[in-house]
Parts: C-alpha cells; sequence; structure tokens
C-alpha cells in the first residue's frame, strides 16, 4: 500500500517512508492511498483474539513493507511485555446508563498517547532501517501535556534517536510538567516555551519543512521526524483500540455483529477522533462519531456549520490537552472528503487569514459522519461528580467533557445507539481538578498532597508511575521564547551542531 500527501496526491511512497518522514515536504500529511476493508466475518474473527493478535492483523494491512516479523516484533514489544497495566490493554468497562468507558490510559504515562507512543519507536526503527540506513532520527515533539511524556517514554534510550519535546510554559498542569521535566535517559531534552500550544506546534512544523534546518542535520548525518500525530505511525496503532473496541461490545453481548455504535472521543488535535473515522471507513459498523471539544470550541463550530475560524480566544482550561485551535489532523479528514486541490486552498486561507470555509458537498459528507458539541470547566466538574457520585467511576477531565458532550447529544438527538466513550487520562494526571470536582475547595495542598487527598475521599489508587514522580530529580528547566529562530538553537544545542 502507498501513502500519498494531503496536499500532492501524486507523491506516493511506502509505509515506511511515511514514518521516516513524519511530513511531507510541503507541508502535507501522509494517508494511505486506500484503506483497507474489513468485513463483519473478519470482525467477527478479530473478536476472538486479544489485543495483541488484534493489533498484529489490523497493523499488517497498514504497513504492508514491514514482514510479519517485524509486526509481531513491535506488537509483542509494546503491548505484551507488562508495561500496561491491563491485560486487555484498552479494556471496556460498562457503566450504568449505557455508557462504555474505553480506558485508554493503562500505559506508563497513563494517558491515551502511550496506546501509540509505546509502539512509535519501534515502527521508527524499522522504518528508518529500510529508508535512512545509519541515519540518526532526531524527533521534535509539540506538546500541550501528554504526547510530550509519552514520547519521551518511548524513545528514551532507543538507539540511533534524540528526542526533544517543546512545551508552553504555562499551559501543562503540574503533574504533567513534572513527568516531563524529570525524564531520564541519555537521548531525551525537554524545554519549556513562552507560548501556547499552537505556538509550539506552529514552531515544530516550520523548523521540519525548513531547508536550512534539514540541510544542516544532513551535512551531521541526522534527519528530523514526528512523534506528534501528524506522523502516520501515530495514528494507526489508535484505528486498532476503536476496532477491539467493537470487537469487546459484541463479545460482552453489549451488541449483535453488524450492530451499529457511537464513539465519543475527547479532542484537541483531531488524531484520536480521526483514527475512529478510519475504523469507520474500514468496515466497523458506527452510527456518528461525537466530537467532544472543551471552551476552545473552534471543532464544534466547524463541525456545525462549515467554517473553520482560529480568530477567536484562546482559552487556558482544567483540559489542558485539548487546549488548541488549530487541530492540524483535520486536513486528513478534509482530503478524505474533497481533494488535494481543496485541502491546498483550505490551508493557503488559514494560514492567511486564519479560516476557512469548505464547500456543500464536503460539509454534507462531514456532517453526516459527525456530531459535536463543547463544554466548560464548571459543567466538566459537575460530571466528574455525577458520575463518581452515581456510578462509583473516577474519571479525568477530558474524559469528562467527552462524557458530557454525549449526555447533550443523548438528550438533544434521542439517539439511543449503544455508545463508546474514549477515555484518555488517568484522574489523577489532573488531581487538583478532580478533587474540586468530588469534594468543592482544595486550600492550599501542594500537588502530592491532593494526590493523597484524591485518593483518600474517592479510594481509588494513584498509579505508581505518578506517585514515584515525588522523588524524582528535576533535569530540565529551561524556557525559550516561540520564535523559530530561538526555537532552533535550543535544538542545535542538545544536538551539538
Ligand atoms: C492528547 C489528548 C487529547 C486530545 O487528543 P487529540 O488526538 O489531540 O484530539 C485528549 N485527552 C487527553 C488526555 C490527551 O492527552
Amino acid at each position: 500500500m502507498n501513502y500519498v500527501s494531503t496536499r500532492c496526491d501524486s507523491i506516493k511512497i511506502s509505509a515506511s517512508q511515511a514514518i521516516t518522514k513524519g511530513i511531507s515536504d510541503e507541508g502535507g500529511l501522509f494517508v494511505p492511498e486506500t484503506i483497507p476493508s474489513l468485513s463483519l466475518n473478519d470482525i467477527e474473527k478479530l473478536s476472538a483474539l486479544d489485543y495483541v493478535g488484534r493489533a498484529k492483523s489490523v497493523l499488517s494491512l497498514f504497513l504492508t513493507d514491514f514482514t510479519k516479523e517485524e509486526i509481531d516484533s513491535c506488537v509483542e514489544g509494546a503491548y505484551a511485555t507488562g508495561s500496561f497495566s491491563s491485560k486487555d490493554v484498552a479494556p471496556l468497562v460498562n457503566l450504568d446508563d449505557g455508557i462504555n468507558i474505553l480506558e485508554l490510559w493503562r500505559g506508563p504515562t497513563c494517558a491515551f498517547k502511550d496506546m501509540a507512543l509505546q509502539i512509535l519507536p519501534r515502527f521508527m526503527t524499522v522504518s528508518a532501517a529500510k529508508t535512512a540506513k545509519g541515519t540518526k532520527i532526531i524527533i521534535l515533539v509539540a506538546t500541550s501535556g501528554d504526547t510530550g511524556k509519552a514520547a519521551l517514554e518511548g524513545f528514551k534510550d532507543v538507539e540511533n534517536t534524540g528526542i526533544l519535546v517543546f512545551y508552553p510554559n504555562d499551559g501543562v498542569s503540574p503533574m504533567q510538567k513534572l513527568q516531563m521535566c524529570t525524564q531520564e535517559g541519555a537521548n531525551v531534552g525537554v524545554c519549556a516555551i513562552e507560548g501556547n500550544f499552537d505556538d509550539a506546534q506552529n514552531g515544530v512544523k516550520n523548523i521540519f519543512t525548513s531547508k536550512q534546518a534539514a540541510e544542516k542535520l544532513a551535512e551531521n548525518n541526522m534527519a528530523f521526524s514526528s512523534a506528534n500525530s501528524i506522523n502516520w505511525g501515530r495514528l494507526v496503532p489508535q484505528i486498532v483500540y476503536y476496532i477491539s473496541a467493537y470487537c469487546d461490545m459484541f463479545r460482552s453481548g453489549k451488541i449483535a455483529l453488524g450492530d451499529k455504535v457511537n464513539f465519543v472521543v475527547p479532542t484537541g488535535n483531531f488524531g484520536n477522533i480521526l483514527a475512529a473515522y478510519y475504523a469507520k471507513e474500514m468496515g466497523v459498523p458506527v452510527n456518528k462519531l461525537i466530537c467532544a471539544s472543551n471552551k476552545n470550541s473552534v471543532l464544534t463550530d466547524f463541525l456545525t456549520t462549515g467554517t473553520y475560524d482560529r480568530n477567536r480566544d484562546f482559552y487556558t482550561t482544567i483540559s489542558p490537552s485539548m487546549d488548541i485551535l488549530i487541530s492540524s489532523n483535520l486536513e486528513r479528514l478534509l482530503y478524505s472528503a474533497s481533494s488535494s486541490e481543496k485541502v491546498n486552498e483550505w490551508m493557503k486561507s488559514l494560514k492567511e487569514t486564519g479560516r476557512y470555509t469548505v464547500d456543500a458537498d464536503t460539509f454534507g459528507y462531514i456532517s453526516s459522519a459527525f456530531a459535536a458539541g463543547f463544554c466548560d470547566d464548571d459543567m466538566t466538574k459537575a460530571t466528574i461528580n455525577k458520575l463518581f457520585k452515581e456510578q462509583n467511576y473516577l474519571c479525568d477531565t477530558h474524559t469528562a467533557v467527552g462524557v458530557k458532550v454525549y449526555y447533550d447529544y443523548r438528550e438533544q438527538t434521542g439517539d439511543t445507539t449503544p455508545t463508546v466513550i474514549a477515555s484518555t487520562a488517568n484522574p489523577f494526571k489532573f488531581s487538583k481538578a478532580v478533587l474540586e470536582a468530588v469534594q468543592g475547595d482544595t486550600g492550599n495542598l501542594d500537588e502530592f498532597a491532593m494526590v493523597e487527598r484524591l485518593a483518600e475521599v474517592t479510594g481509588k489508587e494513584c498509579p505508581a508511575p505518578l506517585a514515584n514522580l515525588r522523588n524524582k530529580e528535576v533535569r530540565f528547566t529551561s524556557v525559550c521564547k516561540k520564535d523559530i529562530p530561538s526555537m532552533e538553537k535550543v535544538i542545535f544545542d542538545m544536538l551539538g551542531i
């Protein structure tokens, strides 16, 4: 199978080239030329397998230039060596009230990003050996909090790679910051920027596509790649868990084979929900994909009007991993719904004016597949409280946005299709907001006192990787300005070039 760029579909490359490069030279994103399909019979067969078996099967449809042995070793290394705290890897928890929670945060950094970032470094090593032998791959990451840590943990001490993470100085939770700044490993770097996530992402994208920077790296036998969801290798492992969730709904008797489900996804950069869209395109019976946003509701507006407009206030919320106004992966959906000519036109307009409006056909296609909604911080907290009090289920702030948007959707539409809600982080990653939600004021407790209080009040346990941060040494404290030369200097200094 070949991969094409969303901005130039005459570029055709292999899966391993797409993974090694991360982003296309003209700024487009790589997408599969055709989406492989799954019949109900295939889905029934997948249902009999465990997560590892399902992953091997699905990934081999997309990574066609990987050998069976290579896929097996990537999948087993990522999901079968005990780095996930559930043997199901991504367990589906059936609650009352017709809600099924897909827990995607059982990995080592307690957010759903581990689902992809435990396997991406393995894909990268295999891909680089095929396409760029001997070149050291330098992973640049812009993070709204969770990708950074998950990528650091995935790439630490991986041979022939280096990784540098930029995060918004005032835009991540204390726990997220501590997770990154205490990162171990000889090939890692972390730097805060004086700006928000969009600034970090823009800077990283610009540096990626800068010819000069690429030449400088090439002289030193290095090349950039990406661990953000602009990299196809990040998205493809995410398709697996939607298929797996459907299999689990079937196996647990919640649905019959062929029945439709809704997927609700708390969304920022549109990567996670796009993976659900690809699962639907492959043949998983889906009624609606429900895109849930926080107060930064740019996607709700787009999905309900057809106009994307980033000219608006940026809000810092208690679901910081979704504080984003430029959702990169939407470009892949637009390509799927239209053509590379149109994508170019809209992306040019986005760059020049901050907005674009899609044509009626494209909008019709998108709005038949997606529903959308958003909720503010107060509603988020009220939802955490309700779910805990009524069902003894403690969820994090991002997941709560999904739950609230789903309740609203169900009330407005009367749609009672069985529904799976993606749970994207462990609640202890956002202890302050979650504690406020369940018990009101938290006073002046420090982060770890809050973690302890949250455990006491709820009877739930803080995952060891978070609890252990308390005793770890802080290794990274630098902050840089958000302009490109400042960010480049940080990168070149770290690489010693
Ligand atoms: C990254 C993240 C999101 C948003 O996912 P996208 O793929 O960027 O839409 C939601 N919740 C949490 C906890 C995250 O870390």
